[in-house]
């Protein structure tokens, strides 16, 4: 197969190129093809060099703060030279708060100086194969342990309001739970039925509260497989079986700074 080349630039003023070079260093030992253009590069200089190294994805970088005005400057170039279909992403320091702007701007994706470099190289890798996750469709539920459903229910119900839609036992999982509409979404109580339960062992070490955020998403096979490759911690490597027969992966918390997260796979059927 063909490698993946990839343009590394530095647009506008700004003089430190260790970060862009580090990337470089890493894309090369994930196999890509890296042409670096150096420092202070011109708009107009990056997407001619893109284009005439007939790259497959251009990576920016800037710590000078400009990134706001010259990441859009290189794609609208790469657009005025015939060039649109060339994914543009960045780096280098940027505040999240610019994030929207530059991805609303044609940026396909940016990485703060927090990400690993790895996970840089599997999204170029991704993005290249056009092999992209879909967006999560919704939260699906908010799982909340408690001691007891029967004690709590007063609260969801006559407190808030909700109305309950169903109450069935999970025995993989050792919980009974307890499902509240929402709008769009659900609250789910979970109560444990044994010692054995995880619900059980979160009850002892934190007390009743927010235990787990359920995230609404197709093909979780596929997501899984792609989370094994990135190296992202999970609890379940296979799907296992949720309430109401859904298919069902939790990530590990230290995949998401202490929160747990739930993959539910979408229904076909609903
Ligand atoms: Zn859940």
């Amino acid at each position: 197969m063909k490698s993946i080349r990839v343009l590394v630039a530095k647009p506008g003023l700004d003089g430190h190129d260790r970060g862009a070079l580090i990337i470089a260093q890493a894309l090369r030992d994930h196999g890509m093809e890296v042409i670096y253009t150096g420092l202070r590069q011109s708009a107009v200089q990056i997407a001619r060099a893109a284009i005439q190294e007939d790259v497959d994805v251009v990576g920016l970088s800037s710590l000078s703060g400009a990134h706001k005005s010259l990441f859009p400057k290189v794609v609208e170039a790469l657009a005025a030279q015939g060039a649109s279909d060339i994914p543009v992403i960045g780096g280098g320091v940027i505040p999240a708060e610019d994030i929207p702007f530059l991805e609303s701007h044609g940026v396909n994706k940016i990485f703060t100086s927090g990400s690993p470099t790895d996970a840089i190289a599997v999204y170029i890798k991704q993005l290249v194969q056009r092999d992209m996750f879909e967006e999560p469709k919704r939260i699906a539920h908010i799982g909340i342990a408690v001691m007891s459903i029967d004690a709590v229910l007063p609260f969801y119900q006559h407190t808030l309001g909700l109305s309950l839609e169903a109450v069935e036992t999970v025995d993989s999982e050792g919980v009974r739970v307890a499902f509240l509409k929402i709008g769009e979404t659900k609250i789910e109580l979970l109560e444990p039925l044994n010692d054995k339960s995880p619900i059980q062992s979160f009850l002892t070490k934190k007390g009743e509260g927010i235990h787990h955020i359920a995230v609404e998403v197709d093909h979780l096979d596929a997501r899984l497989k792609k989370y094994k490759e990135q190296g992202v911690r999970l609890i379940h490597e296979e799907p296992a079986v949720g309430a109401h027969d859904t298919r069902v992966a939790f990530l590990h918390p230290k995949a998401a700074n202490g929160v747990l997260y739930e993959m539910v796979e979408s229904k076909e059927d609903e």
